[in-house]
């Protein structure tokens, strides 16, 4: 049985190795105290106490990845919190840009009843609100890499799958503007100066995205 700081460094650990473009799946543990705002010597201790209880797998000076039995607990915590937003969004009528600090602490309760009994009520749900993969009950998930819609071209239709960060801000952001998980974005202009692109948002009003929010948006084409 991990602590609930244990289980944030699991989690924080596999949130580090799942990175796209870290091919490598690992991390070292200055990396990881970044992650948790805490010092290396605070990380390290941690590392090292999860290093003998089996989970993390530690050599000094080599990088950091979870053993098999700490990369289930982490995708077990993962499932938790997922599994709470969608529960939170779905039956309880939260906002998505409301749910993720009440699922940080909802994640930590010890009750396979309870979070099975959610899994049930919902349908088995794949995808969090914020379009990202729920483990299943044995922690494991699959990251699907939908492109940016940056990166997309002009003329086509796309639907919005998932987002590259959410933060509470951005998904204040996107409700404002109408959008979210599921939203058909149409590009019909790039904007040469800024790259900026003009979007038909479901086949109705257009709107102006900065390239920013653009690199935030994952899609996939319609
Ligand atoms: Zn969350």
């Amino acid at each position: 049985m991990a602590t609930i700081t244990e289980e944030n460094y699991l989690k924080a650990l596999l949130a580090l190795v799942s990175e796209p473009g870290n091919d490598r799946g690992c991390g070292s543990v200055s990396e990881l105290g970044q992650r948790l705002g805490v010092s290396v010597p605070t990380a390290n201790s941690m590392v090292k106490n999860l290093h003998a209880k089996g989970l993390i797998e530690y050599e000094k000076y080599k990088p950091l990845t979870l053993t098999q039995a700490g990369r289930r607990a982490a995708g077990l915590i993962v499932r938790k919190h997922r599994l709470t937003e969608m529960f939170l969004v779905d039956v309880m009528g939260f906002g998505w840009e409301e749910v993720h600090e009440i699922a940080e602490q909802i994640e930590h309760i010890d009750s396979e009843a309870l979070f099975s009994r959610m899994d049930r009520m919902l349908d088995h749900p794949t995808v969090d609100p914020h379009g990202s993969p729920i483990p299943d009950a044995e922690g494991r998930f699959e990251t699907v890499m939908y492109a940016n819609l940056s990166e997309s071209q002009v003329g086509k239709r796309f639907e919005l799958k998932a987002l590259s960060q959410s933060t509470s801000e951005f998904l204040t952001y996107l409700t404002e503007r109408g959008m979210g998980i599921g939203s058909e974005l149409e590009i019909l202009s790039v904007e040469p100066f800024d790259a900026s692109m003009r979007v038909r948002l479901n086949g109705q009003e257009e709107l102006v995205l900065s390239e920013r929010v653009c690199q935030m948006l994952l899609v996939d084409p319609l």
